[in-house]
């Protein structure tokens, strides 16, 4: 529940909103119902019914930061689509780099020059040399797994509570009320025992866990962006993660997925990180399929066959017919040098930093204690006066109507708001205009809701 608002006057207004909403999507509707004969759920991904209320979006378009639905409605997309389109919808570049590579050929189940390219760009950025790809930022989670596994002959991992890398088996784990379960249906019960799940910020549970020496690797974001809001890491704790998971032999995997859109590089490059293993996905392709991960030159040691075939060495279990296809590496090469530049993140930074002072203006003006972080072009508010510092606070501050509430009535007024609690983000083609529609949105709700 979050302070400062009334549940009874939360339920009515989304009630008015869902009305409101389909009512002005006939043609959505439509094609919701007739999905509903060839694929469960009527959508695509089942878990898509449950993405938005109180009926899936259907897209006609997209240019820049808005998108357009099948009835005709604009928005300004704050989502990007999960942090997947940072660049934007259909941007020039891109268009143009894969349309040429589909012309000449898209896949050979062999390389082509974009990606030496790429391995080397990623390398300039994250700081780790040497580089896989695979179709998605799942892909690259589970394979630098793997890779962790082999190169320290250790089984378990570690996560944060509160974390989300993918929908491989061992991410899906979550500590409810003390025990491990699996977190969705369809997991192979004994996931649990090869996973441990440790509280964000807390130095002494880490070094307890890491003691033993049976942890392959502990993987996180640099600052948890995917649970129920943002967490970020108190002062030192990055060294103290460091320090530990080296004495104890453990790799540290840094998932840079959502916090790249921070700068190139990502928290790893701001915050000086010295990973063993970085993994992306996501806008790291302009929203064509790619995911991969960095690594260090010891701990990619596993992956190296100088023999080839004949090399005695076992294989470390990777890759896909489609991974780090031609396609995906021009995608990514026209993203990296021509969308996603230095001045794109300074950009979206100032835009975020805006959309983060007028939301602190909006906060105040309707006498609400909130807290407004600021997070690069990411902004966003917890129900309460202070930011959680792991993922039993964020929980604890969690107000699901509201936060339906405000998904629900930005739609009717032409903004598509972020599926997650860690807050909109104004990817590298908004403008201040954007800004204003999202402030101007939220502005409207809070008068309804604070009269
Ligand atoms: N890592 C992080 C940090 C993510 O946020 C996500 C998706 N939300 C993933 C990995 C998985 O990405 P994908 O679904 O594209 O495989």
């Amino acid at each position: 529940m979050s302070m400062g608002v009334d549940q009874q006057r939360v339920t009515e207004l989304l009630e008015r909103e869902h009305r409101a909403y389909v009512e002005a999507r006939p043609r959505t509707l439509e094609l919701w119902r007739r999905a509903e004969a060839s694929m469960p759920n009527g959508v695509p991904m089942s878990w898509l019914r449950n993405s938005f209320e109180p009926i899936p979006m259907w897209v006609d378009e997209g240019r820049g930061a808005h998108f357009r639905d099948v009835d005709g409605h604009d928005y300004l997309d704050t989502n990007i689509a999960d942090m997947s389109m940072f660049t934007g919808y259909a941007p020039e570049p891109v268009v143009r780099a894969v349309a040429e590579r589909m012309a000449r050929g898209s896949q050979f189940m062999a390389p082509t020059d974009d990606a030496c390219w790429v391995a080397e760009e990623l390398g300039r950025r994250y700081g780790v040399p040497l580089w896989q790809f695979t179709l998605s930022a799942t892909h690259a989670n589970n394979e630098a797994l793997r890779v962790a596994r082999a190169s320290t002959g250790r089984d378990v991992v570690a996560f944060f509570d509160g974390h989300y890398h993918g929908h491989f088996d061992e991410s899906l784990v979550a500590m409810v009320d003390g025990e491990l379960v699996p977190e969705e249906s369809g997991l192979p019960g004994d996931v649990t025992d090869r996973v441990l799940i440790l509280p964000f910020n807390d130095v002494e549970a880490l070094a307890r866990a890491l003691e033993a020496r049976t942890v392959a690797a502990v993987v996180t974001e640099p600052a948890l962006t995917n649970g129920v809001g943002l967490v970020l890491p108190d002062d030192g704790y990055h060294e103290a993660l460091r320090r530990i998971t080296r004495e104890t032999g453990t790799l540290l995997v840094l998932d840079e997925t959502h916090t790249q859109v921070v700068g190139p590089g990502g928290l790893t490059r701001l915050w000086s990180l010295q990973p063993d293993i970085v993994s992306i996905g996501k806008s790291i392709a302009g929203g064509i399929p790619l995911g991969a991960y960095g690594m260090r030159p010891e701990v990619a040691e596993v992956l190296q066959r100088p023999l080839g075939r004949d090399d005695p060495k076992p294989l470390v279990a990777t890759g896909g017919t489609l991974f780090g296809n031609p396609l995906s590496m021009a995608a990514a090469r026209a993203t990296m040098d021509e969308v996603l530049t230095d001045d794109a993140y300074a950009h979206a930074t100032s835009l975020g930093a805006r959309l983060a002072e007028d939301l602190d203006l909006l906060v105040s003006s309707h006498g609400l204690p909130w807290t407004v972080h600021r997070f690069w072009p990411r902004s966003g508010f917890t129900f309460g006066p202070s930011m959680p510092r792991d993922a039993a606070e964020a929980v604890a501050g969690l107000d699901v109507p509201l936060r339906r509430l405000m998904r629900a009535y930005l739609a009717n007024r032409g903004v598509w708001d972020a599926i997650v609690g860690a807050g909109p983000t104004m990817g590298t083609s908004a403008t201040e205009a954007d800004v204003d529609l999202y402030v101007d949105a939220m502005g409207a709700l809070l008068d309804e809701l604070v009269a």
